[in-house]
């Protein structure tokens, strides 16, 4: 299996080396010439074992012209340790016979981008090694949260490695930003933009493609490459905690081997989603995708309208990761349907005008694997409380976007004539969002640790442990000090000493 670039314009390249450089060269995203076959066989053997070794033979099926099993299983092993997912990395829960919870925020950042952050420094360092890298590894992320904070988490400490993370000043929540700016490890920066999200992510692809920041970064021993879910080593990883949500209900007896089901997640760049599409086109039996939107529903237009337009106002919701007007992954899943020319063509019209529209035909095909739903403010605090009420089950308010959507989807559904059951993805702690979950539940405002507190007390969960204490640590990173986003380019030369 080789790497190609979604607009067609670079030579294949191997996976260590599509890890290594994050984007291609000519704009594009990293995809794999080739999808490995998931044989029912081959699912139920991993129904068998452990949570590492899944996400090892996942991994093996598309890096293995790179990585030896061995390597990747130690990868996995040293990534989801009980010390960092305590209670298991990527547990089902059950809400009724039909609705079920894949929780991602067990881990060390309480937010979903851990499953792949924590695995993805040690596959990057592999990959240095493996393509004779001499430069050191300079990191770069724009983050509308929850990135960041896990990225920096991934990589603080790790040799040959810095990392610089950028975040939009008013786009994140209080608690994500003293997450943040109390970050540890002495190869970080973080540095607030002033701006939304895609100004910052902009701002990023802009020095991604700057060949002029490349060579001076390269002059004083630094290449950049990505932490986003543009890099393909954030994507594979994420492919394999679906397969394992499969074989855990296969496990439990809630689904039969072979048995298709329904998979919600709330979607902000695609990423998520788009590994789901990929387990789905490797055959795990998932019979439709519903990908769940906030007010910035972009995303559900697109499937409704098979037209994609930026062009619109731009909402800060409670559900702030998924604030998102570009999704940058939705590139990869036009070149799976269509391919190299017509998915440059796609992304050089959004470029010039903001928006495509694709052909009836290829919006028919989509719309078979894919439905958009969105799910309004005021729903999205509903959904958390009647979740609550009806199942004691505590969400976030992202999580609460996509149940709403899974709920609305399955009531649409004949009301079970298909019985077809539901796995929605839960992509963050109600504690991460503390104040507006509090809120939700109880019409009372508090904010930062005030309304961890009282979440507690109300709901009587405990406080996930890396969202204890976070206001006595010390702030290492102004969120005051917001920088212009065409000052990003100097501030990573200030920072690759
Ligand atoms: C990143 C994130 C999302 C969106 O995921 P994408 O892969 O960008 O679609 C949703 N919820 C939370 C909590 C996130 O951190």
């Amino acid at each position: 299996m080789k790497y190609v670039s979604t607009r067609g314009g670079c030579a294949p390249v191997s996976s260590a080396e599509a890890i290594k450089l994050g984007l291609a060269g000519d704009g594009g995203l990293f995809v794999p010439d080739e999808l490995p076959e998931l044989s029912e066989e081959l699912l139920k053997e991993l129904c068998g074992v452990t949570y590492y070794k899944r996400v090892a033979k996942v991994l093996h099926m598309f890096l293995c012209d790179s990585y030896s099993y061995e390597e990747l299983e130690e990868c996995s092993r040293a990534a989801y340790t009980e010390v960092k997912f305590p209670g298991g990395a990527a547990p089902v829960a059950k809400l009724n016979d039909r609705l079920y919870v894949l929780e991602l925020w067990h881990g060390p950042t309480a937010a979903f981008k851990d499953m792949a952050l924590q695995i993805m420094p040690r596959l990057l360092s592999l990959a240095l090694q493996k393509t004779g890298e001499s430069l050191k590894a300079l990191i770069l992320a724009a983050t509308s949260g929850d990135t960041g904070k896990a990225a920096l988490e991934g990589y603080k400490d790790v040799p040959g490695t810095k990392i610089m993370v950028f975040y939009p000043a008013g786009g994140v929540s209080s608690m994500q930003k003293l997450q943040m700016a109390t970050q540890e490890g002495e190869n970080v920066f973080v540095q607030a933009v002033k701006g939304n999200f895609d100004d910052t992510q902009a701002g990023v692809k802009r020095i991604f493609s700057s060949e002029k920041i490349k060579s001076d970064l390269a002059g004083r021993g630094y290449m950049i490459t990505s932490a986003n879910s543009i890099n393909w080593g954030r994507l594979a990883p994420q492919i394999a905690y679906y397969i394992s949500a499969y074989c855990d209900l296969v496990a439990t007896g809630d689904v039969k081997l072979g048995e298709e089901i329904y998979v919600t997640v709330p979607t902000g760049n695609f990423g998520n989603i788009l590994a789901a599409y990929i387990a789905k086109r490797m055959g795990l039996p998932i019979r439709r995708l519903i990908c769940a939107s906030n007010s910035n529903r972009v995303l559900a237009d697109f499937f409704e309208s098979g037209v994609y337009d930026k062009n619109r106002e731009f909402f800060l919701t409670i559900s702030p990761s998924m604030d998102i007007l570009v999704s940058s992954n939705l590139e990869r899943l036009l070149w799976f349907v269509t391919g190299p020319e017509d998915t440059a063509g796609y992304m050089k019209s959004l470029a010039e005008t903001g928006k495509y529209q694709i052909t009836p035909e290829l919006h028919y095909e989509l719309c078979r694997d894919f439905i958009g739903l969105w799910c309004p403010e005021d729903e999205t605090r509903a959904e958390i409380k009647s979740v609550w009420e009806r199942y004691r089950y505590l969400c976030d308010t992202h999580t609460a976007v996509g149940l709403y959507c899974a709920e609305n989807y399955l009531e649409g559904d004949g009301r079970g004539a298909s019985g077809r059951k539901m796995l929605a993805v839960s992509t963050a702690s109600a504690y991460k969002f503390a104040s507006d979950v509090y809120f939700a539940l109880t019409g009372v405002t508090a904010e930062g640790a005030e309304a961890i507190e009282k979440l507690s007390e109300y709901t009587k969960t405990p406080v996930p442990a890396p969202l204890c204490g976070l206001e006595q640590r010390k702030i290492r990173f102004d969120p005051q000090a917001a920088i212009e986003a065409d000052g990003m380019d100097g501030a990573v030369l200030a920072f690759a000493v």
